[in-house]
Parts: structure tokens; sequence; C-alpha cells
């Protein structure tokens, strides 16, 4: 079972039992573009993505942007990210917008898939990417709304969902997840402690689509390897 997004360098969270047999491990920025390159020297089946979250694109400059560009060149991630726009926390609009633009700019000049954090900004997130044909990849822990899940479904971008879709009272989170193809759902922890929670999100899956876990296992890893085409 793949993790597709898991912030295992965080020291908060704990390394994953063997019934995960992959990882990707999103970058926030600069800070811990080593440690995650790092993190996946140590381990077969661990994949690491390179990118300026949101939340820290005050730490960053435009020349860092340029330091991204010459390690994604040497370092081969198998993605951009997590990069994105965060409405939610982080007041400055423009600054968010330029350093997402960039990224995924970049991300389609090497044609890699991004991995995006979007935060009541999934308008605005939707319509940058829609003004780069070639762009592709996950919204991680998806928290739009229906109608804008079917906006990124045309665009075929696929949906990352956590530990948030096994509360019984998500109610709006199941109806997208029912809405949405298996094909375009892959699971995640994010930081959380306990990553063994990812059999959680999948038993809730399986439940709303009324499929065996094993079949959204085989799906969802499926559809990871084919986004990230990792194998
Ligand atoms: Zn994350």
């Amino acid at each position: 079972m793949l993790n597709s997004h898991i912030h295992l360098d965080f020291d908060n969270v704990n390394s994953p039992s063997s019934s995960t047999t992959g990882v990707i491990i999103p970058s926030t920025g600069k800070d811990n573009w080593d440690s995650v390159i790092a993190c996946c020297h140590s381990n077969d089946n661990s994949y690491f993505a390179l990118g300026i979250h949101p939340w820290f694109v005050k730490d960053h400059q435009m020349i860092d942007l340029h330091d991204l560009e010459v390690r994604i060149e040497e370092e081969k991630p198998i993605a951009v990210g997590e990069c994105g726009l965060d409405y939610a926390k982080v007041k400055d609009q423009n600054t968010q917008r330029f350093f997402f633009d960039e990224q995924v700019a970049l991300a389609t000049r090497f044609d890699l898939p991004l991995i995006i954090h979007s935060v009541h900004a999934t308008e605005d997130v939707t319509d940058l990417l829609k003004s780069y044909s070639k762009s592709r990849g996950v919204i991680h822990a998806y928290s739009g709304s229906l109608q804008q899940a079917e906006n990124l479904l045309k665009i075929n971008f696929s949906f990352g969902f956590g530990t948030s879709l096994t509360n019984p009272h998500a109610y709006k989170l199941h109806d997208i997840v029912k809405f949405l193809p298996i094909e375009s759902i892959v699971i995640e922890t994010d930081d959380r402690k306990n990553p063994d929670e990812l059999i959680q999100v999948a038993e809730r899956v399986a439940r709303i689509k009324k499929i065996t876990v094993d079949q959204v296992i085989e799906q969802c890893d499926q559809n990871t390897f084919n986004i990230f085409k990792i194998s």
C-alpha cells in the first residue's frame, strides 16, 4: 500500500509499518530539500518531491526558484511540490500566486506532476492550472467543493484523501469520493503522527465506493504509480 503524501522527514511523524510498501515525501521549502532527498537515499520505494509550500513563501526569494530549478535538474524528484495556495493561513495572496505560478511553469518544463496544497483557494488554483495545458498531478488533502472537484477532474487532476475522510460526519468529503472515479483517487496521511492510519482511509474509500479494501489499495497504488511514473 502506497502512501502518496507523507512528511517522513518531520520529527513528529513516525515511520510506517511494513503494510506500507512505498512513500512519497513532499518538501516544504529550501530548508528541507536536503532532508527529503536524504530520507529517500536510505530507503527503496521512497520518492521525494521538491517545492515551496505556500506557508513558507515568505522565507523564499526569486533566487530560491532558480535553486529549485537547479535541484530539479540534478536530483530528479518525481514531482514538484508541495506548492499551491492557502488563503486561509497566508494573507499575502500575490506572493503565493507568484511562487505557485513559477512552480507550475517548472513542472511543465520538466514534464513533472505537481503535488498541490489548496485551502480556500481552489478556484484560483484551478484557473492557474488551466493556463498551463500540460500541467498534471494531485490536489492533496482535497478540501474544495464537489463542483470544484468536477472542474479539476476535467483537466485530469487527481485527488488525495487523508484521515479527515475517516470522520463519519465528513459528509461533504464522502459525497466527493462517491462522485469521483476511483481512478482519480490516491490516499495519504500527510503530517499525521501515525502513518498506519492509511489503512483506515482505504477502508473508508472502500465503504463509500462499495468495493473491497484490497480493490481500493490496488487501484490507488496503480493511480500513484501512473501519476508519478514510478513502479
Ligand atoms: Zn503536506
